[in-house]
């Protein structure tokens, strides 16, 4: 797991805004839920606030996955290429695999490699396998409706 300031500093900015929000709304709610919102507000806040940023300034995510070829977690891996695909090659096996941050590969994907996607919230590290999607089928046409004499 990856976790730095930058990360300790978004998470402390959204519970600062978001108990401060909840402190606003408190009164306004039944007395049996103001004890938590503050710390709902708190983690809106963050679920709101860090997909943008982390995506905006392409951080990578603070976990990273298991490697598709050894099934081990690892310490780091080695990047190549930029982002949004991003190659990763495993200090274990050696093996590399490929992860798509934008959570969506493009039409130039290869395939030639395991292909991961990084999903919402983004920074915590949930990804997805794809797998090659399938060549488009020649069209389908439909059979002439047979009229209702036949
Ligand atoms: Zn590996």
């Amino acid at each position: 797991m990856r976790y730095s300031l930058i990360d300790m500093l978004i998470l402390i900015f959204s519970i600062a805004i978001g108990a401060f929000l909840g402190h606003l709304v408190e009164p306004f709610l039944p007395a049996e839920v103001r004890p938590a919102a503050k710390v709902v507000g708190a983690v809106a806040v963050y679920l709101a606030v860090v997909y943008p940023i982390y995506r905006g300034f392409k951080f990578f995510p603070m976990i990273l996955p298991r490697c598709p070829c050894c099934n081990k977690f690892q310490q780091g891996f080695h990047f190549t290429h930029a982002w949004p695909r991003v190659t990763y090659r495993c200090p274990t096996c050696n093996g590399e695999f490929v992860i798509w941050h934008t959570g969506k590969p493009t039409a130039d994907e290869r395939w030639d490699k395991p292909v991961l996607a990084l999903k919402w919230p983004y920074a915590f590290g949930r990804y997805k396998r794809l797998k090659k999607p399938e060549p488009a089928s020649p069209p389908y046409s439909e059979p002439a409706a047979r009229s209702p004499q036949g």
